[in-house]
Protein backbone atom coordinates (compact mmCIF):
# COMPACT_ATOMS: atom_id res chain seq x y z
CA UNK A 1 0.00 0.00 0.00
CA UNK A 2 0.92 3.60 -1.06
CA UNK A 3 2.00 5.87 1.97
CA UNK A 4 -0.45 9.63 1.79
CA UNK A 5 3.49 11.09 0.56
CA UNK A 6 4.32 8.44 -2.19
CA UNK A 7 0.60 9.07 -3.71
CA UNK A 8 1.44 12.69 -3.27
CA UNK A 9 5.08 12.14 -5.15
CA UNK A 10 4.19 9.52 -7.70
CA UNK A 11 0.93 11.29 -8.75
CA UNK A 12 0.52 15.06 -8.14
CA UNK A 13 3.81 16.23 -8.01
CA UNK A 14 4.41 17.64 -11.77
CA UNK A 15 6.44 20.68 -12.49
CA UNK A 16 4.65 23.99 -11.65
CA UNK A 17 6.56 26.62 -14.19
CA UNK A 18 4.19 29.48 -13.73
CA UNK A 19 4.33 29.11 -10.31
CA UNK A 20 7.04 30.00 -7.71
CA UNK A 21 6.84 26.98 -5.90
CA UNK A 22 4.60 24.14 -6.52
CA UNK A 23 3.57 20.89 -4.78
CA UNK A 24 6.07 20.09 -1.77
CA UNK A 25 6.09 22.47 1.39
CA UNK A 26 3.53 24.00 3.94
CA UNK A 27 2.29 26.62 0.83
CA UNK A 28 2.52 27.20 -3.02
CA UNK A 29 3.63 30.38 -3.98
CA UNK A 30 2.56 31.99 -6.98
CA UNK A 31 2.84 36.11 -8.43
CA UNK A 32 -0.23 36.77 -10.55
CA UNK A 33 0.98 39.29 -13.39
CA UNK A 34 1.50 42.80 -12.48
CA UNK A 35 -1.92 44.80 -11.94
CA UNK A 36 -4.24 41.70 -12.73
CA UNK A 37 -7.54 40.44 -10.46
CA UNK A 38 -7.05 36.93 -9.50
CA UNK A 39 -10.17 34.99 -9.58
CA UNK A 40 -10.92 31.89 -7.13
CA UNK A 41 -13.28 28.66 -6.80
CA UNK A 42 -13.79 25.88 -5.60
CA UNK A 43 -16.11 23.02 -6.44
CA UNK A 44 -16.39 19.45 -4.56
CA UNK A 45 -17.73 16.39 -6.56
CA UNK A 46 -18.96 13.76 -3.92
CA UNK A 47 -19.36 10.08 -4.53
CA UNK A 48 -23.19 9.22 -4.49
CA UNK A 49 -24.14 12.85 -4.72
CA UNK A 50 -22.33 13.70 -7.80
CA UNK A 51 -21.41 10.55 -9.37
CA UNK A 52 -21.79 7.04 -9.10
CA UNK A 53 -18.95 5.47 -6.88
CA UNK A 54 -17.71 3.69 -9.55
CA UNK A 55 -17.34 6.40 -12.14
CA UNK A 56 -14.30 6.21 -14.46
CA UNK A 57 -11.21 7.78 -12.84
CA UNK A 58 -10.30 9.36 -15.82
CA UNK A 59 -13.13 10.82 -16.83
CA UNK A 60 -13.64 12.31 -12.92
CA UNK A 61 -9.93 13.56 -13.00
CA UNK A 62 -11.47 15.86 -15.67
CA UNK A 63 -14.39 16.60 -15.00
CA UNK A 64 -13.50 17.62 -11.05
CA UNK A 65 -11.22 20.20 -12.89
CA UNK A 66 -13.19 21.04 -15.74
CA UNK A 67 -16.27 22.46 -13.78
CA UNK A 68 -13.89 24.47 -11.79
CA UNK A 69 -11.88 25.85 -15.14
CA UNK A 70 -16.03 26.50 -16.35
CA UNK A 71 -16.45 29.04 -12.88
CA UNK A 72 -13.15 30.47 -14.42
CA UNK A 73 -14.36 31.01 -17.83
CA UNK A 74 -18.05 32.29 -17.03
CA UNK A 75 -16.06 34.73 -14.91
CA UNK A 76 -13.45 36.08 -18.11
CA UNK A 77 -10.93 34.86 -16.19
CA UNK A 78 -8.01 33.37 -17.83
CA UNK A 79 -6.80 30.33 -15.83
CA UNK A 80 -3.57 29.59 -14.17
CA UNK A 81 -3.22 27.63 -10.88
CA UNK A 82 -5.52 24.93 -9.23
CA UNK A 83 -5.42 22.90 -6.20
CA UNK A 84 -6.79 19.55 -5.51
CA UNK A 85 -8.15 18.04 -2.39
CA UNK A 86 -8.53 14.46 -2.39
CA UNK A 87 -10.34 12.14 -0.30
CA UNK A 88 -9.83 8.54 -0.85
CA UNK A 89 -11.65 5.17 0.77
CA UNK A 90 -8.12 3.46 -0.32
CA UNK A 91 -4.88 4.03 -1.90
CA UNK A 92 -6.11 1.99 -4.91
CA UNK A 93 -2.73 3.23 -6.79
CA UNK A 94 -4.25 2.43 -10.59
CA UNK A 95 -7.54 4.54 -10.07
CA UNK A 96 -5.27 7.24 -8.74
CA UNK A 97 -3.16 7.15 -11.67
CA UNK A 98 -6.12 7.41 -14.34
CA UNK A 99 -7.99 10.00 -12.05
CA UNK A 100 -4.88 12.09 -12.46
CA UNK A 101 -4.21 11.40 -16.23
CA UNK A 102 -8.10 12.79 -16.86
CA UNK A 103 -7.10 15.51 -14.27
CA UNK A 104 -3.75 16.34 -16.20
CA UNK A 105 -4.63 16.28 -19.88
CA UNK A 106 -7.28 18.72 -19.38
CA UNK A 107 -4.90 20.99 -17.37
CA UNK A 108 -2.09 20.93 -19.97
CA UNK A 109 -4.48 21.96 -22.66
CA UNK A 110 -4.97 25.06 -21.17
CA UNK A 111 -1.52 25.31 -19.44
CA UNK A 112 -2.75 25.03 -15.99
CA UNK A 113 -0.31 24.11 -12.96
CA UNK A 114 -1.16 22.13 -10.19
CA UNK A 115 0.55 23.58 -7.18
CA UNK A 116 -0.42 22.35 -3.94
CA UNK A 117 -3.59 20.05 -2.27
CA UNK A 118 -4.47 17.50 0.22
CA UNK A 119 -4.50 13.88 0.17
CA UNK A 120 -6.21 12.16 3.21
CA UNK A 121 -8.59 8.76 3.53
CA UNK A 122 -12.55 8.92 3.82
CA UNK A 123 -15.58 8.63 1.60
CA UNK A 124 -14.54 9.14 -1.87
CA UNK A 125 -14.74 13.02 -2.33
CA UNK A 126 -12.76 15.72 -4.74
CA UNK A 127 -12.82 19.14 -4.26
CA UNK A 128 -10.52 21.80 -6.71
CA UNK A 129 -9.70 25.29 -6.00
CA UNK A 130 -9.10 26.96 -9.58
CA UNK A 131 -7.19 30.33 -9.28
CA UNK A 132 -7.13 32.57 -12.59
CA UNK A 133 -6.61 36.17 -13.49
CA UNK A 134 -8.89 39.03 -15.18
CA UNK A 135 -8.04 42.06 -15.73
CA UNK A 136 -9.57 44.84 -13.29
CA UNK A 137 -12.73 45.98 -14.19
CA UNK A 138 -13.48 43.28 -16.52
CA UNK A 139 -14.80 40.56 -14.92
CA UNK A 140 -18.12 39.07 -16.46
CA UNK A 141 -20.44 39.51 -13.18
CA UNK A 142 -23.63 38.10 -12.59
CA UNK A 143 -24.94 41.45 -11.56
CA UNK A 144 -23.68 43.59 -14.78
CA UNK A 145 -26.93 42.63 -16.91
CA UNK A 146 -29.27 45.50 -18.05
CA UNK A 147 -32.30 46.09 -19.95
CA UNK A 148 -32.04 45.77 -23.29
CA UNK A 149 -29.06 43.38 -22.87
CA UNK A 150 -29.51 40.75 -25.32
CA UNK A 151 -29.66 37.22 -24.22
CA UNK A 152 -27.00 34.39 -25.51
CA UNK A 153 -25.95 31.14 -24.99
CA UNK A 154 -23.18 28.82 -26.06
CA UNK A 155 -23.30 25.25 -27.85
CA UNK A 156 -26.63 23.73 -26.51
CA UNK A 157 -27.99 22.34 -23.25
CA UNK A 158 -29.75 19.55 -21.93
CA UNK A 159 -27.58 16.64 -23.44
CA UNK A 160 -25.92 15.70 -19.84
CA UNK A 161 -29.32 15.80 -18.21
CA UNK A 162 -30.87 13.48 -20.84
CA UNK A 163 -28.03 11.39 -20.61
CA UNK A 164 -28.46 11.13 -16.93
CA UNK A 165 -31.96 10.17 -17.52
CA UNK A 166 -30.50 7.59 -19.81
CA UNK A 167 -28.74 6.02 -17.53
CA UNK A 168 -31.74 6.10 -14.77
CA UNK A 169 -34.11 3.95 -17.20
CA UNK A 170 -36.20 6.98 -18.07
CA UNK A 171 -35.48 7.24 -21.86
CA UNK A 172 -33.64 4.44 -23.58
CA UNK A 173 -31.63 6.59 -26.26
CA UNK A 174 -29.19 4.97 -29.18
CA UNK A 175 -26.05 4.98 -31.15
CA UNK A 176 -24.68 8.48 -31.59
CA UNK A 177 -27.24 10.45 -29.48
CA UNK A 178 -26.14 8.33 -26.64
CA UNK A 179 -22.56 9.05 -27.25
CA UNK A 180 -22.91 12.58 -27.76
CA UNK A 181 -25.18 12.67 -24.68
CA UNK A 182 -22.50 11.01 -22.46
CA UNK A 183 -19.24 12.55 -23.51
CA UNK A 184 -21.46 16.16 -22.43
CA UNK A 185 -22.17 14.41 -18.99
CA UNK A 186 -18.75 12.60 -17.85
CA UNK A 187 -16.49 15.27 -20.13
CA UNK A 188 -17.50 18.65 -20.21
CA UNK A 189 -15.81 20.78 -21.93
CA UNK A 190 -15.17 23.96 -19.98
CA UNK A 191 -15.85 27.19 -22.47
CA UNK A 192 -12.49 29.07 -21.41
CA UNK A 193 -11.49 30.86 -24.59
CA UNK A 194 -14.92 32.14 -25.15
CA UNK A 195 -15.10 33.19 -21.91
CA UNK A 196 -11.80 35.26 -22.02
CA UNK A 197 -12.67 36.13 -25.64
CA UNK A 198 -16.15 37.54 -24.21
CA UNK A 199 -14.45 40.15 -22.04
CA UNK A 200 -15.49 43.60 -22.96
CA UNK A 201 -18.00 42.38 -25.64
CA UNK A 202 -20.53 40.64 -22.78
CA UNK A 203 -22.00 42.50 -19.42
CA UNK A 204 -22.82 39.04 -17.20
CA UNK A 205 -22.34 35.49 -17.54
CA UNK A 206 -22.86 32.47 -15.70
CA UNK A 207 -21.75 28.66 -16.14
CA UNK A 208 -24.99 26.55 -16.88
CA UNK A 209 -24.46 23.93 -14.37
CA UNK A 210 -27.74 23.93 -12.53
CA UNK A 211 -29.88 24.54 -15.53
CA UNK A 212 -30.22 27.37 -18.42
CA UNK A 213 -33.54 28.68 -16.50
CA UNK A 214 -31.66 28.36 -13.08
CA UNK A 215 -28.75 29.65 -13.90
CA UNK A 216 -30.15 32.39 -15.87
CA UNK A 217 -32.34 33.58 -13.28
CA UNK A 218 -29.34 33.99 -11.08
CA UNK A 219 -28.21 36.26 -13.18
CA UNK A 220 -31.44 38.20 -13.47
CA UNK A 221 -31.64 38.35 -9.71
CA UNK A 222 -28.18 40.29 -9.26
CA UNK A 223 -28.81 42.35 -12.19
CA UNK A 224 -32.45 43.29 -10.64
CA UNK A 225 -33.89 42.56 -14.61
CA UNK A 226 -36.30 39.88 -16.34
CA UNK A 227 -36.16 37.92 -19.83
CA UNK A 228 -38.21 37.44 -22.29
CA UNK A 229 -36.46 34.22 -23.86
CA UNK A 230 -37.86 32.56 -27.36
CA UNK A 231 -38.53 29.20 -26.97
CA UNK A 232 -38.17 28.43 -30.49
CA UNK A 233 -34.42 29.92 -30.74
CA UNK A 234 -33.17 27.56 -28.19
CA UNK A 235 -30.69 25.52 -29.37
CA UNK A 236 -31.43 22.20 -29.62
CA UNK A 237 -28.48 19.08 -30.30
CA UNK A 238 -29.60 16.20 -32.45
CA UNK A 239 -30.05 13.66 -29.03
CA UNK A 240 -32.44 16.42 -27.50
CA UNK A 241 -34.33 17.51 -30.66
CA UNK A 242 -35.14 13.39 -31.20
CA UNK A 243 -35.85 12.19 -28.38
CA UNK A 244 -39.07 10.81 -28.47
CA UNK A 245 -40.27 12.05 -25.02
CA UNK A 246 -40.53 15.25 -25.99
CA UNK A 247 -41.51 16.86 -21.96
CA UNK A 248 -38.26 14.65 -20.87
CA UNK A 249 -36.79 17.09 -23.65
CA UNK A 250 -38.05 20.19 -22.83
CA UNK A 251 -36.93 19.69 -19.34
CA UNK A 252 -33.51 19.12 -20.06
CA UNK A 253 -33.38 21.73 -22.27
CA UNK A 254 -34.80 23.98 -19.74
CA UNK A 255 -33.70 22.74 -16.55
CA UNK A 256 -31.13 20.07 -17.16
CA UNK A 257 -27.65 20.78 -15.23
CA UNK A 258 -24.08 19.81 -16.43
CA UNK A 259 -23.49 21.21 -19.76
CA UNK A 260 -21.30 23.97 -18.92
CA UNK A 261 -22.39 26.35 -21.67
CA UNK A 262 -22.16 29.84 -20.94
CA UNK A 263 -25.33 32.51 -21.01
CA UNK A 264 -24.57 35.67 -21.36
CA UNK A 265 -25.74 38.98 -22.57
CA UNK A 266 -24.47 41.54 -24.33
CA UNK A 267 -25.71 45.22 -25.68
CA UNK A 268 -27.21 44.80 -28.91
CA UNK A 269 -24.12 47.00 -30.63
CA UNK A 270 -22.08 43.72 -30.39
CA UNK A 271 -24.45 41.42 -31.97
CA UNK A 272 -21.62 40.90 -35.17
CA UNK A 273 -18.60 40.92 -33.11
CA UNK A 274 -20.77 38.29 -31.12
CA UNK A 275 -21.28 36.42 -34.46
CA UNK A 276 -17.68 36.56 -35.50
CA UNK A 277 -16.16 35.00 -32.18
CA UNK A 278 -18.52 31.89 -32.56
CA UNK A 279 -17.06 31.67 -35.97
CA UNK A 280 -13.67 32.17 -34.74
CA UNK A 281 -14.14 29.73 -32.21
CA UNK A 282 -16.23 27.37 -34.23
CA UNK A 283 -18.91 27.46 -31.49
CA UNK A 284 -22.39 28.34 -32.18
CA UNK A 285 -23.28 31.45 -29.97
CA UNK A 286 -27.11 31.82 -30.62
CA UNK A 287 -29.25 35.07 -29.21
CA UNK A 288 -32.23 33.33 -27.08
CA UNK A 289 -33.96 36.28 -26.03
CA UNK A 290 -33.47 39.85 -24.55
CA UNK A 291 -33.16 41.73 -20.65
CA UNK A 292 -36.48 43.36 -19.97
CA UNK A 293 -37.50 46.04 -17.29
CA UNK A 294 -39.14 44.45 -14.05
CA UNK A 295 -38.95 40.97 -11.85
CA UNK A 296 -36.22 39.22 -12.31
CA UNK A 297 -37.61 36.35 -14.23
CA UNK A 298 -37.44 34.11 -17.41
CA UNK A 299 -40.29 34.95 -19.77
CA UNK A 300 -40.91 32.18 -22.25
CA UNK A 301 -42.88 33.17 -25.54
CA UNK A 302 -43.87 30.99 -28.66
CA UNK A 303 -43.16 32.49 -31.92
CA UNK A 304 -46.39 34.21 -31.67
CA UNK A 305 -45.24 35.88 -28.82
CA UNK A 306 -47.42 34.15 -25.99
CA UNK A 307 -46.35 32.99 -22.63
CA UNK A 308 -45.62 29.14 -22.22
CA UNK A 309 -45.94 28.25 -19.29
CA UNK A 310 -43.01 25.64 -18.48
CA UNK A 311 -42.19 23.67 -15.40
CA UNK A 312 -39.12 25.19 -13.76
CA UNK A 313 -36.74 23.30 -11.20
CA UNK A 314 -33.21 23.37 -11.27
CA UNK A 315 -30.98 21.19 -9.45
CA UNK A 316 -30.79 22.34 -5.81
CA UNK A 317 -28.80 19.90 -3.51
CA UNK A 318 -30.35 20.28 -0.34
CA UNK A 319 -34.16 20.45 -2.40
P1 LIG B 1 0.67 19.76 5.14
O1 LIG B 1 0.85 18.74 6.21
O2 LIG B 1 1.57 20.96 5.27
O3 LIG B 1 -0.75 20.08 4.87
P2 LIG B 1 0.71 17.70 3.22
O4 LIG B 1 1.54 16.61 3.80
O5 LIG B 1 -0.76 17.61 3.35
O6 LIG B 1 1.23 19.06 3.82
O7 LIG B 1 1.06 17.87 1.70
C1 LIG B 1 2.39 17.92 1.27
C2 LIG B 1 2.47 18.70 0.01
O8 LIG B 1 1.77 18.02 -1.01
C3 LIG B 1 1.87 20.10 0.11
O9 LIG B 1 2.66 20.96 -0.69
C4 LIG B 1 0.51 19.92 -0.50
O10 LIG B 1 0.05 21.13 -1.08
C5 LIG B 1 0.77 18.86 -1.54
N1 LIG B 1 -0.38 17.98 -1.82
C6 LIG B 1 -1.01 17.13 -0.99
N2 LIG B 1 -1.98 16.46 -1.61
C7 LIG B 1 -1.99 16.89 -2.88
C8 LIG B 1 -2.77 16.60 -4.04
N3 LIG B 1 -3.76 15.70 -4.03
N4 LIG B 1 -2.49 17.26 -5.17
C9 LIG B 1 -1.51 18.19 -5.20
N5 LIG B 1 -0.73 18.49 -4.17
C10 LIG B 1 -0.97 17.87 -3.01
MG1 LIG C 1 -2.24 18.51 4.27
Amino acid sequence: MATEFEIIRRHFNRPAPSAVLGVGDDCALFAPRPGMTLAVTTDMLNAGIHFPPDAAPGKLGHKALAVNLSDLAAMGADPRWVMLALALPESDEKWIAAFADGFFRLARRFEVDLIGGDTTRGPLSISVTAIGEVPPGLALRRDAARAGDEIWVSGTTGEAALALAHLRGRVALQGAALGDCLARLEAPEPRIELGGRLRGLARAAIDVSDGLLADLGHILEASRVGAEIEWEKLPRAEGLARCPDRALAAECLLSGGDDYELVFTAPPPKRAEIESLGRDLRLSLTRIGVAVPGEPQATILDAEGKVIQVPRKGYDHFA
